[in-house]
């Protein structure tokens, strides 16, 4: 299996319409990312349940994969073989899934990827991401009448290895990382597996550069309110900073001092 080779597969290939719950009707997050593990155990994608669903809920323990707009992406890392594993559900009613813009979820798509893949879910995150960013493919996927309308909306999603910047998804990912490391610097304990797993949703060049500002300047993230770095107070370009305010979903780094930047901490 190699990086080449997956870059090269649509959703479609890893999603069947025996993948799709149309109607779920759970009352909680655990029980909902349950039944989506039992359609993969069913389906034979997974070699354990118990082990799926613990990782899962540790992952959300961490930060809740809820996107905002209705739709949550609960993810880990099993032994699955070449290919994710992926199910998707759809809840008419909305389940709480802690979202931070405090909508309940419509659509949750499970996904369960090799963990010797370094890096491949922010890519496959991204295409999901920015297909079902969009209203009226969120619309499409809740009109569809059977399970086989849904999988085949969703056939199209590449997986894009090669992926620019960073997305917001991986911001997140930084802030959650800074947080925990700071906190382990002011000597909390047991911290290590959240920050496991935290590291391993980033990319090695993030990581590497993530780390050198933290060893650097004890932090790698900061806030650019009115277009000023608040690492190193310079004023960025007016054509950088207009960018920023019109992209927030994307992870800047400052001229000066290379620190990421973002608009504002959630
Ligand atoms: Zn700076």
């Amino acid at each position: 299996m190699n990086a080449q080779y997956l870059k090269e597969v649509p959703l479609g290939e890893l999603l069947t319409a025996d993948q799709v719950l149309p109607a779920m009707t759970n009352r909680s997050k655990r029980q909902a990312i349950e039944e989506l593990v039992d359609v993969l155990w069913k389906q034979e994608l997974i070699p354990s349940k118990s082990e799926a669903t613990a990782r899962v809920l540790e992952r959300e323990e961490l930060a809740p994969t809820a996107l905002g707009s209705g739709v949550a992406i609960p993810h880990a890392r099993l032994p699955v073989g070449d290919r994710p594993a992926i199910a998707i559900g759809r809840h008419p009613a909305g389940i709480d899934f802690g979202a931070t813009d405090g909508e309940l979820v419509h659509l949750i798509v499970l996904v369960l990827w090799e963990p010797a893949q370094a890096g491949l879910f922010n890519r496959l995150f991204g295409g999901l991401v920015g297909k079902l960013a969009n209203a009226e493919f969120r619309e499409r996927l809740v009109r569809e009448e059977s399970t086989a309308g849904i999988a085949a909306a969703l056939a199209d999603v590449r997986i894009d290895m090669l992926a620019g910047r960073p997305n917001k998804c991986e911001t997140d990912m930084l802030i959650t990382l800074q947080c925990l490391r700071t906190k382990q610097r002011a000597k909390a304990r047991g911290l290590e597996r959240q920050i496991e797993l935290a590291r391993a949703e980033l990319s090695g060049n993030l990581l590497s550069r993530f780390d050198r500002l933290m060893e650097h300047f004890g932090e790698a993230v900061v806030e650019a309110p009115g277009g000023i770095c608040r690492g190193c107070n310079m004023q960025l370009s007016s054509g950088f900073a207009s960018e920023m305010l019109h992209h927030p979903e994307t992870v800047y780094v400052c001229e000066r001092c290379g620190r990421f930047l973002i608009q504002q901490m959630a």
